[in-house]
């Protein structure tokens, strides 16, 4: 017997001893942010979803077939941050390559859209107006990205791990205070959809923590998706449905809610593809971080602020200089960001030069040790740099939401996978289809609605089959071409920062995977006032990062929340999750196996 056989039918066997989630479970687990052991692992934001990857890794699935099931039962009970309507971005370490790959599911504008796809009478409209619309549902590609996962790396079979999520859909799971919040925090818009309003407000309320939440209609719609390996969606009957949904919102006539239709159609639907990308890659004090490249700029941005960290021993920095350091490495990359990234299929995105280590050198010559710089900071040139220089206006990126999920897994066989995926606000644009129990996404808003200064290009206007720029950045380090840890994080354009603050608290700051995770945020995204948590206000330095010029504003309550997993010299993992934020993670292994 091989060894890794040898493994599985160890792992098979002893899954009764350790506890496993059978499918059809619908256990609701108490969950622990760090967890360390053999066999493999799994890191997500809720207990259900980490249980049922678990459930596969032991019965010889790979890491892939574990995010897989994972993000589908994330599906069902995270459904405001991700789900069969959104989309995301798949990175995969291959351990018998050695290679990284990733799979771009990113969502994709209508073939009818324009430039002006959210502007009326040449201007834009409100902001809340495209979120809630028609006109902001790209094309999903969360369904077409696990199919493309498990054909090219999985074990296992669409059907096989789409059960489990399947099953809890059906037999329901308990309602925790996340969810219950979310729903709240919704149910303005969500009452004015009679089928998002029969779904999470039953009675007109959000449904009581404690009690069980069933979803049969996302039941059937994940047997149909199994059922017909995608071509419900892509060329049948569920794709209808959400060209009906987009095309004629299903709204209930008496609100008085604005919502615009949008131009989504089939044959939109029937074009869409994954491609599969070259992920970013940058090294970082010995260490190949790799990330995703555009459209999203989560790959670049962090990256970027590494190299520009990359020249100071930040290990050796006082926490005030780090901290300082830190916010002024993400300002500036995030200058760049704004102005040069965007769909690598509508123009030239310097993606090569963001991440060169020249470039990355003549922006750090702005830096001050002890004062920050003024925001907002203009842009480089990243295929001219030239130390200290600036080309045309800077713009401070946009808030966004911060709702998103980040997942990770690994396996017995040293695969790994960095996952994050979304449906972009929380609650996406609001609308359940109608009788399939999912929420279609709001991605397309994460385009600019206008350029942003007229006459200068901007990479990230709407267009015909295009994909908005994203700030997704899941992520895996490798130490000597190996896995050493991975990381991703949900949060809008804070996901960058975050995901930045994690590898440097793991690599230069001596912080456990689990606490580099739980550590108070704050992002600065070249605004005056970065954002940051109570916490980070709270701790001694901010006083001194005040006298240097640092900004800080206290919203919004939480920045991310981070998963990861990490490979010990002996091959155990250790999964990490949040022990605080969206109400805690939770972090398994296959073998749980201390001393
Ligand atoms: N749509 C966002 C992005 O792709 C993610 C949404 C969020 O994290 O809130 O960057």
């Amino acid at each position: 017997m091989r060894r890794s056989a040898a493994l599985v039918a160890l792992l098979t066997a002893t899954t009764a001893l350790v506890g496993g989630v059978e499918a059809g479970a619908s256990p609701s687990r108490s969950k622990v942010p760090e967890a360390v052991g053999y066999g493999g692992a799994v890191a997500s934001i809720d207990a259900d979803a980490t249980a049922i990857g678990i459930s596969v890794l032991r019965r010889g699935g790979n890491a892939v077939d574990a995010a897989v099931a994972t993000a589908a039962a994330l599906g069902v009970t995270d459904p405001f941050s991700n789900g069969i309507g959104g989309g995301g971005f798949f990175v995969f370490y291959e351990a018998r390559t050695g290679k990284v790959h990733t799979i771009d599911g990113r969502e994709t504008t209508p073939m009818a859209a324009t430039e002006t796809l959210f502007q009326e009478n040449g201007a834009p409209i409100p902001f809340a107006e495209g979120v809630t619309s028609g006109l902001s549902v790209g094309v999903p590609g969360t369904p077409r990205t696990w199919q493309r996962a498990l054909q090219l790396w999985g074990r296992k079979s669409l059907k096989e791990v789409m059960k489990p999520a399947e099953q809890l859909a059906r037999n329901g799971f308990e309602v925790d205070e996340t969810f219950r919040t979310q729903i709240a925090n919704n149910a303005a818009r969500f009452a004015a959809f009679p089928s998002t309003r029969e779904l999470y407000l039953p009675g007109g309320q959000p449904p009581v923590t404690g009690t069980k939440f069933r979803n049969p209609d996302m039941a059937d719609t994940y047997r149909e998706l199994a059922d017909t390996n995608l071509k419900s969606l892509y060329h049948g009957r569920i794709g209808k449905d959400i060209v009906r949904t987009v095309q004629q919102p299903p709204k209930d006539p008496a609100s008085t809610l604005i919502v615009r239709p949008g131009k989504l159609a089939e044959s939109d639907l029937a074009r869409f593809d994954t491609p599969l990308r070259e992920p970013s890659r940058t090294n970082y004090r010995g260490l190949d971080i790799y990330s995703m490249a555009p459209p999203s700029s989560g790959g670049t941005t962090v990256g970027e602020a590494l190299n520009i960290l990359e020249p100071t021993s930040v290990a050796k920095l006082s926490q005030a200089d780090y901290l300082h350091y830190f916010l002024e490495s993400t300002r500036l990359a995030f200058a760049d960001r704004n102005r040069w990234v965007g769909d690598p299929a509508f123009g030239d995105v310097p993606t090569r030069e963001l991440l060169s280590q020249r470039f990355a050198d003549s922006r750090a010559c702005l830096i001050d040790p002890k004062k920050a710089l003024k925001s907002p900071v203009a842009p480089g040139d990243p295929r001219n740099p030239q130390a200290c220089a600036t080309v045309g206006q800077g713009v401070a990126a946009e808030v966004g939401s911060q709702h998103t999920t980040h997942l990770t897994t690994a396996d017995m066989w040293g695969n790994v996978v960095s996952y994050t995926l979304t449906i972009e606000s929380e609650g996406g644009n609001g609308i359940v289809v109608p009788g399939r129990g999912f929420l279609l996404n709001n991605e397309l808003t994460d385009f600019n609605f206008a350029p942003l200064f007229p006459g200068v290009p901007d990479p990230n206007l709407p267009a015909a089959g295009k994909r908005p720029r994203s700030s997704m950045a899941p992520t895996i380090v490798l130490r000597h071409g190996k896995p050493y840890f991975a990381t991703g994080s949900p949060g809008g354009a804070s996901i960058i920062t975050t995901v930045a603050q994690v590898i440097t608290g793991r690599v230069d700051r001596g912080k456990s995977l689990v606490d580099a995770i739980a550590a108070p945020r704050a992002s600065q995204r070249n605004a005056a006032a970065a954002q940051v948590e109570k916490e980070f206000l709270a701790q001694p330095e901010t006083a001194e990062l005040v006298k240097r010029g640092q900004g800080f504003s206290s919203a919004p309550a939480e920045i991310g929340a981070a998963t990861g997993v990490e490979r010990l010299p002996d091959g155990r993992w250790i999964a990490a999750a949040e022990p605080v934020r969206r109400g805690g993670g939770s972090a398994a292994v296959v073998l749980p196996f201390r001393w």
